[in-house]
């Protein structure tokens, strides 16, 4: 028999704010479900490793849900599925809700970049009888994890007529990666005294390509040749096409289980593909939502969001004037009834490293999806800091379903910070915060994230699309 509560313990339950680890809140049933629904997340983890391949799931698997490119001539009726692909690198998947566009509409906001190397427009070069490429880092990266690691490539290149030519290499059993060499410790001693920031440096984070010369008795570089033979028998392509290219260096791990119970999720990019598997499910789940529903998933957050296919543009504002067109009402005032999440994920506390998080206010793996009010750094710079009244309301929709949930910042404060979508979009004049997965390992090659916190987030924004 469960002993009797005394007068505190029943107080206590009755005013204070507990975290609880899921394990208290879920059965078994719901816990099969969480794994089951990793297992379609895993699966989009290693079929979408770059912006350009995840527009291309996500439009399949949309085209498959019955979603159609939009057209703002057309009329469209409730529950119809539309989609908007923004040149091949971010996608609007929408569903037109019974009330249609009038009173505002939901989006959840989320970004299928992340960080990366990425070839110089001029790249090839050979080095004492080596081949290599030469990069320039995209997004915040702690550059010495990015060497000794096998690197696959991914990407397009534009030939001299136009046609574009994709390239993915290194990923598939039995083809070929890439990698970036260190020093042997043996001869580190002058790199073991830089600081960890410049371990690694910028222009060291050169790709070894090749080794074998071009057979020929005379003529200068021929590693090199042999490399542009190679690449314009399979891909067609010459030097001077590297300058219409976009191509990116990404970590050729697997994704995996992690730890004996696999309770984790180790990949390279969960950031933020781990919050835009959610959304864009949540999206293909909510049939008849009272009103219209938006998926954003976006290209350039780790760089800031400018750019036509990041957050800072238009696009997604355009999206919405159209919405607001065909419903006879003006645009901004469709966006000042809209509302929010935008779905990124938050620093997981790492026992290793306890000192950088405010215990009372950073998120815990386990504890399911995060809501960061605010992220930004030196006093709430550079965020949208989300309203007394929108936080009430998120956390209304959300414990009504039962949805588990908890509260993070980005580290304590003055220790670093960073951002997300979350204030461009709410500089439109929309309803907007944060709320993601917790991570361990964020920005590194190879990231961990926990399954309940994944499923946790899908149900988050399925629930608040569903909501009123
Ligand atoms: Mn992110
Ligand atoms: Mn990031």
């Amino acid at each position: 028999m469960e002993k009797e509560k005394n007068a505190a313990e029943l107080l206590m339950e009755k005013l204070a704010f507990k975290k609880e680890h899921f394990s208290k809140a879920m059965s078994d049933e719901e816990i099969l479900k969480a794994d089951g629904f990793c297992e379609g997340y895993k699966h989009f983890l290693q079929e979408g490793k770059t912006e350009r391949e995840c527009v291309e799931y996500v439009l399949e698997k949309a085209a498959a849900k019955g979603f159609t490119e939009f057209d703002k001539t057309k009329t469209y009726k409730a529950g119809d599925k539309v989609y908007v692909n923004n040149r091949g690198k971010s996608v609007i998947l929408a569903v037109m809700g019974k009330n249609g566009a009038k009173e505002g509409v939901k989006i959840v906001a989320s970004h299928i970049d992340s960080p990366r190397l990425d070839l110089k427009p001029t790249p090839l070069y050979e080095d004492s009888e080596l081949a290599y490429f030469k990069t320039h880092y995209y997004g915040g990266i702690k550059k010495y994890q990015w060497v000794a690691i096998p690197l696959s490539l991914h990407g397009v290149m534009i030939k001299a007529d136009g046609e574009s030519v994709k390239i993915n290499i290194g990923e598939k059993e039995g083809e070929p990666k890439f990698v970036v060499t260190d020093l042997l410790p043996h001869l580190g001693k002058e790199q073991g005294t830089r600081n960890l920031n410049e371990g690694i440096k910028g222009e060291e984070l050169n790709i070894l390509i090749g080794s074998r010369p071009f057979k020929s008795d005379a003529g200068s570089e021929l590693v090199k040749l042999n490399i542009l033979n190679i690449l314009h028998e399979k891909y067609g392509v010459t030097e001077k096409d590297f300058i219409s290219a976009e191509l990116e260096l990404v970590p050729a791990f697997p994704v995996s289980d992690i730890g004996f119970d696999r309770s984790l999720i180790g990949a390279y990019g969960h950031d933020d593909r781990v919050c835009a598997y959610p959304a864009m499910e949540a999206v293909f789940d909510c049939d008849a939502p009272e009103r219209t529903i938006v998926t954003v998933l976006s290209d350039k957050e780790e760089v800031g969001s400018d750019g036509n296919t990041g957050l800072n543009s238009s696009y997604l504002k355009y999206f919405i004037y159209d919405l607001a067109d065909m419903d006879g009402v003006k645009g901004r005032d469709v966006l000042s009834k809209s509302e929010c999440l935008s779905a990124d994920v938050n620093a997981g506390f790492d026992p290793n490293f306890p000192s950088v998080h405010d215990k009372y206010n950073c998120c815990t793996l386990n504890h399911g999806a995060v809501i960061t009010k605010y992220t930004g750094a030196r006093g709430k710079s550079g965020t949208s800091d989300a309203s007394a009244e929108f936080m009430g309301k998120v956390r209304r929709v959300l414990d009504n379903a039962n949805v588990s949930w908890q509260i993070g910042e980005l580290g304590k404060v003055d220790e670093g910070g960073g951002g997300t979508v979350a204030m461009y979009i709410a500089n439109l004049g929309v309803d907007v915060v944060d709320l993601g997965v917790p991570v361990l390992s964020m920005h590194a090659p190879y990231e961990i994230v926990s399954k309940f916190d994944v499923y946790s987030t899908y149900r988050a924004c399925y629930e608040f699309y569903k909501a009123d």
